[in-house]
């Protein structure tokens, strides 16, 4: 089949995964053009792991189906299986091999065997880090170096897609700065989806932000899209002081505004005080109209901004119901 520029290097449509009681994806779909860094952002527990499993031919989905260049995953496993490299959760290392061993072992399990893997076992682990480490018994190994090796066995038979769940879980700062810049320039010459809880991980590392939420998606779009897209008609904020003002007879004020969309309460901490949330109605900034009505009504006026969201607001505000 040939596969055109325009068709997306994976397709994943109307995913869905159950697990006994659990509803572990409910309805996924999103796609992946050859080339991005694609990253999965997600609470624990939010389906991210399940998704790349399924994307990678590990476990099979309820309903729903990925194709990989055009190729639907469970028909053509074998064929799709080659075109990833997995760095899975919780990587099942060998730990008794010597890494040296542990790359051969798995080179041959990918179909990469005599002079072929010879020649790809220098190679992987210079890219990798792990040149001067390949004598060592893998569980002898530092968790930082013990990555970077699962990182070389993934990309031991040269894949197109580098799938990587949590690749930073459990390194020291140091450690996930050096995994951070080795993913980057592995997407130099592959696509790369990977996951994180994490949210500055994306912001360093990703072309795209997919947030997934309770087996959902709440938002997909580049760090600076989903920026945009949520900063476009930002809420103003407004605090007041409390002084025997009822925030209902506020409230109602302020939902009577020709230019106020909505208006909520927000709550704080500190007695005394009241804060308004106020969505205006058109694409303007509805500040100095939010200061000239506190001021008609003599509220005394404490704080009037713009909430714009920074990507972990958008996270907050994308995932919470
Ligand atoms: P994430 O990777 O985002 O933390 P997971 O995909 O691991 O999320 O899990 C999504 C949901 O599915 C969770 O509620 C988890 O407990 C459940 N789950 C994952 N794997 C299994 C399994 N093998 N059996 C039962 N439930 C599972
Ligand atoms: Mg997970």
């Amino acid at each position: 089949m040939s596969q055109s520029a325009a068709t997306p290097m994976i397709e994943v449509a109307d995913l869905w995964k159950r697990y006994g009681e659990i509803e572990a994806l409910k309805g996924i779909s999103f796609s992946i053009n050859k080339g991005e860094i694609v990253g999965f952002l997600g609470p624990n527990g939010a389906g991210k792991s399940t998704c790349l499993k399924i994307m990678t031919c590990f476990i099979p989905p309820t309903s729903g189906s990925v194709r990989i260049g055009g190729l639907d995953v469970q028909e053509h496993s074998r064929a799709v299986r080659k075109r990833f490299g997995y760095l899975p959760e919780s990587a099942p290392l060998y730990t008794d091999m010597v890494a040296y061993d542990y790359l051969k072992f798995v080179g041959a399990l990918r179909g990469v065997t005599g002079r072929k893997l010879a020649k790809r076992i220098p190679e992987v682990a210079e890219k990798c880090g792990v040149t001067d480490v390949l004598g060592q018994v893998v569980g002898t190994l530092s968790k930082g170096y013990r990555q970077r090796v699962c990182l070389a066995q993934a990309l031991i038979h040269d894949p197109e897609i580098l799938v990587l769940d949590e690749p930073t879980v459990g390194l020291d700062p140091n450690q996930v700065v050096e995994i951070r810049t080795l993913i980057k320039d592995l997407g130099r010459e592959r696509t790369v989806i990977l996951s994180t809880h994490i949210l500055p991980e994306v912001l360093v590392t990703c072309d795209r932000v997919v947030i997934i939420h309770r087996g959902k998606i709440v938002a997909n779009g580049t760090p600076q899209e989903l920026q945009e897209a949520q900063a476009s008609n930002p809420p103003v904020v407004l605090r007041i002081g409390a002084d025997g003002l009822s925030s209902e007879a506020v409230l109602s004020t302020l939902r009577g505004q020709p230019w106020a969309g909505s208006a909520r309460v927000r709550p704080v901490g500190l007695a005394g005080e009241m804060e308004f949330e106020i969505a205006s109605k058109g694409a303007d900034d509805a500040r100095e109209r939010t200061i000239s009505l506190a001021q008609a009504q003599k509220w005394r006026l404490l704080e009037v901004r713009r909430e714009l969201l920074d990507l972990e607001g958008i996270f907050r505000k994308s995932t919470q119901e």
